[in-house]
């Protein structure tokens, strides 16, 4: 699926609006929006794009029940940081994949 990426500290604030935690970014699957916080350094935007991508792909995995499904945030938290890392620290290798 194509997720349309917006940039808008307006249309974050009003997505995360009943919630108590300061989001960077939300996705939005029922509109397949992700809404991405304008006043983020570069490298934090595409920190929490690349986590709000990894929960896109969640709902296309094979984990769609038990402990994995329940645990969907630590596990995507956890390979944002190490796969954010990687593809900072091996562009090349990105760069040789996506051709
Ligand atoms: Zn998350």
């Amino acid at each position: 699926m194509i997720y349309d990426i917006t940039f808008s500290n307006e249309l974050v604030n009003e997505a995360a609006v009943n919630s108590k935690n300061d989001y960077g970014a939300v996705t939005q699957h029922n509109v397949l929006r992700i809404l991405v916080r304008e006043d983020l350094a570069l490298a934090m935007q595409k920190k929490v794009l690349l986590h709000e991508i990894l929960h896109c792909c969640w709902p296309e995995s094979w984990v769609t029940s038990g402990s994995y499904f329940e645990d969907e945030e630590k596990l995507v938290t956890l390979l944002e940081n190490s796969l954010f890392g990687v593809m900072c620290d091996n562009p090349d290798v990105f760069r040789w994949l996506m051709q």
